[in-house]
């Protein structure tokens, strides 16, 4: 196939992941030659609807261009229009930087930046190629901005940020909009944020699953090795201290998986439970496994996402700990791996050594989400405060204290987001 047959079959899966509504966002990822970011990445792999790394230091990637799906998502959340400045963090490729140079037009100004110097570099060498020598490319701090060419009318994070910075804020336009891949207790969301008075409110919500920023503002999220030969590892979400030994020994002891009774899909743990069980549980961590196809099928996490990038395969699921038991989202083997395979499964409750508190709560919770409706992302509306301001909570509001800010957090009850049809004329309340 030709370079253009695979770009249009990378369009075509954009279309029929209906990921794309604006023209506009369409048109771009046609004009911008990925292949020229990627550069020594076969054109098999370029055009394929998947995140294609492009740094690596040792074991851990670094930087990658992101999965066209979920950049196109991102930039339909961020409304960019001809003539906006908009300022990116995380430039790595330098991809989606060309993407906005795309969009803004010749009126418009694109403001990069990346904390690795080489990826400077190369992105701007490949802008160049491109023929987006426009963009301006930056090496420092993203969580600091860049107040040289403020303000921004659209500010968007390509790297997955813990807080709200205050520096991205003042160098936001009166009526700007940022859009942040944020953690919320280790679920990421990428939030589309506006202004309203003193504090930000979400206009779109959405799962997603970036890398995190690192250097001085990285915050506290962090990943425990907890079994280095095993390569078994823990993400933990903020400060709270987590009883490593104690981990380490339940994670030796002979699991125990039971069935919850409620069955979903991959996209509904994705987009639903996950972020549930991250806002009602009290120690929500991340058990990661990461290696050889082997060592990740015989070590003790359970699947529940799997990537299988050859030949490096990468395990996650959802778990939490307690004082004396720690217990994980599972289910059975050979369930699909895919997002969009339509298959329903059922969910179980993996048990390591004997089920205690944490085992219960998290079954709980598992019962509870499908008591609530099954509510997911979509339903989600945040808030975000400035740290320190005191405010009382509204019924039903999560808050998730950071350093910068506290987001709250609230699941809109599908009834009130569904347009009521037209009411017959004559019927109903006038
Ligand atoms: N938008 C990119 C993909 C970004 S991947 C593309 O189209 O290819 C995330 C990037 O964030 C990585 O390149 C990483 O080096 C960068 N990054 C990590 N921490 C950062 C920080 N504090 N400031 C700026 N960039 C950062």
């Amino acid at each position: 196939m030709s370079i253009d047959d695979l770009r249009q079959s990378l369009i075509d899966t954009l279309d029929r992941l209906g990921v794309v509504d604006d023209p506009d966002i369409r048109q771009a990822f046609a004009r911008v030659p990925r292949e020229l970011f990627l550069p020594g990445v076969p054109a098999e792999v370029v055009f394929l609807n998947e995140a294609v790394p492009v740094k690596f230091g040792g074991a851990r990637i670094m930087s990658s261009s992101s999965q066209p799906s979920m950049m196109a998502i991102m930039l339909g959340q961020l409304d960019v229009r001809p003539g906006h400045r908009v300022l990116e963090i995380g430039t790595g490729s330098g991809y989606n930087a060309a993407l906005l140079d795309t969009l803004v037009g010749a009126e418009g100004r694109v403001v990069t930046i990346d904390i690795e110097p080489d990826l400077v570099a190369a992105a701007r060498e490949h802008l160049a190629r491109a023929g987006h020598r426009a963009v301006t490319v930056r090496c420092g701090d993203g969580a600091l901005g860049y107040a040289e060419a403020a303000p921004y009318d659209r500010i968007i994070a390509t790297a997955g940020v813990w807080d709200v910075y205050p520096a991205l804020l003042d160098q936001l336009a009166d009526g700007g909009r940022v859009l942040l891949p944020i953690s919320v207790r280790g679920s990421q969301l990428s939030v589309a944020f506006e202004r309203h008075g003193d504090h930000l409110r979400s206009v779109s919500v959405e799962q997603c699953g970036f890398m995190r920023l690192r250097g001085a503002n990285a915050g506290p999220e962090h990943k425990i090795d907890i079994d280095p030969d095993r390569r078994v590892r823990l993400l933990v979400p903020d400060e709270r201290p987590v009883d490593v030994g104690t981990v380490r020994r339940l994670l030796d002891a002979p699991p125990y998986d039971q069935p919850t009774g409620v069955s979903a899909t991959l996209l509904d743990v994705h987009n639903g439970l996950d972020l549930w069980l991250s806002v009602h549980l009290a120690n929500p961590v991340r058990l990661i496994s990461a290696g050889s196809p082997e060592a990740v099928a015989a070590g003790p996490v359970p699947c529940m996402y799997e990537w299988k990038n050859p030949p490096w395969h990468e395990r996650v699921t959802f778990a939490v700990t307690g004082g004396t038991d720690l217990a994980a989202l599972a289910r059975r083997p050979g369930e699909p791996l895919d997002l969009a395979d339509p298959t329903v499964f059922e969910l179980l409750v993996r048990a390591f050594g004997t089920p205690g508190a944490a085992h219960r709560h998290l079954l709980g919770a598992v019962h509870d989400w499908q008591a609530a409706g099954r509510p997911d992302v979509s339903g989600v509306s945040l808030r975000a405060y400035p740290a320190g301001e005191r405010r009382r909570l509204a019924e039903g509001e999560f808050e998730v204290p950071k350093h910068h800010s506290v987001l709250a957090l609230t699941w809109v009850p599908s009834a009130a987001r569904s347009v009521a049809p037209a009411a017959p004329s004559g019927a109903g309340p006038g």
